[in-house]
Formats: structure tokens, sequence, C-alpha cells
């Protein structure tokens, strides 16, 4: 994996020490490839063979490396680990290439003056990110373009002002 995403979710949860003292979480994220899940994708989730296991178990092994390179101190002190994979989002996110964020943001997308804030029927509009753009930032946007829409002047300038 080229590239990873290393966090402590458990940190940012003022309520996490009171009621589960003396423990943390650990997220890390790394970019694979469809190519690599594509030939499971017609199995079944919690039931994809003993090859998609040991694939997930090499994953895993690959991204515990990681986080002992940068946090050594648990070494020997992780008692759960669970790996998401291309697959899991095709199952919870109803994807089919096992994409998690929004439309792939290549010009063909952009271009699309449909994915917008205006659905087209009186009263109702869109927001999120397939509105502006990818990820929390992106959805945060669409939000304002959608009150944009519904307040009919530039929400936008509120943000900038407050
Ligand atoms: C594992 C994972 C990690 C991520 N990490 C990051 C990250 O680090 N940084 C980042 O910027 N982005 C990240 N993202 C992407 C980010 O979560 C999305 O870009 C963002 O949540 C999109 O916001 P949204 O409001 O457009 O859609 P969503 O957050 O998907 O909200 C859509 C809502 O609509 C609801 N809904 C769907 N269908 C219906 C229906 N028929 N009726 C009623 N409600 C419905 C859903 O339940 C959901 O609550 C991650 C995503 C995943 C899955």
């Amino acid at each position: 994996m080229p590239l990873f995403f290393l966090t402590f979710p458990s940190v940012k949860d003022s309520t996490w020490e009171a009621r589960h003292p003396n423990r943390a979480t650990i997220d890390i994220a790394g970019v694979t490839s469809w190519s690599l899940f594509e030939k499971f994708s017609d199995t079944a989730w919690m039931n994809r063979g003993v090859e998609y296991e040991a694939l997930k178990s090499r994953l895993i092994d690959e991204l515990l490396d990681q986080v002992y390179h940068f946090c050594p101190q648990v070494r020997g002190k992780i008692d759960h680990t669970e790996l998401a994979t291309p697959l899991s989002f095709n199952h919870f996110l109803g994807r089919s290439h096992g994409d998690f964020m929004s439309l792939a943001a290549s010009p063909a997308r952009f271009a699309i003056r449909d994915l917008g804030a205006h659905s087209g029927v009186p009263g109702l509009y869109l927001a999120g990110q397939d509105v502006a753009a990818a990820g929390v930032v992106g959805a945060t946007q669409g939000g304002i373009i959608a009150a944009s829409a519904v307040l009919g002047r530039n929400a936008i300038e509120d943000m900038v002002s407050a």
C-alpha cells in the first residue's frame, strides 16, 4: 500500500475514558486496488472463502506493521482487529467497485449540470457530497449550496461573516 491514514477515534470522545478506562481505538486506512478484490465480488458477506480470508490476513499484517512503526508502544496490546475491504463498502454502502467516497472526481462528473441543489421537483432540494465534492468537507459544502438554493441567496457569505 503506497499511502496510509492513521487516527485514534476514541481520543475525540470526551466520554470514552469513563466508559472504557485504559483502552483506545485505532483506525488505519490504506490505499488498495479494486483489482485485488474483483474476483471475490460474487461471494457473500461473511462467507467469501479461504483465499479471501488469507488476503485479508495479509493486509491486516501490512496495516499493523505501520501501526507498530509509528506507535511501537502498542505492540502486544492490541486485542481486536477488524478489516473492511472494498467488498465491505459494496455490501454496506451499495457500491459496485469498492469505492467509499462520492462519484469519481473526473471532468465528466463536474460537467453533469443535473448534480446540483435544485432537483427539478418544487420544494425538493439536494445536499451532500454529490452536489459539491467528495468527503466530509465536500458534503458540508453541498449543505451550504442547498441552503443557498432554499434561501435564494449565497449562504456561503453567512459562513464567511459568522
Ligand atoms: C469508512 C469510510 C471512511 C471515510 N473517511 C473519510 C475521511 O477520513 N475524510 C473524509 O472527508 N471523508 C471520509 N469518508 C467519506 C465521507 O463519509 C462521505 O464523503 C460523507 O459522509 C458524505 O456525506 P453525505 O451527507 O453526502 O452522505 P452520507 O454521509 O452518506 O449521508 C447520507 C444519509 O442518507 C441516509 N439515507 C440514504 N438513503 C436514504 C433513504 N432512502 N431515506 C432516508 N435516508 C436515507 C443515510 O442513512 C445517510 O445517513 C469516509 C467514508 C467511509 C465509508
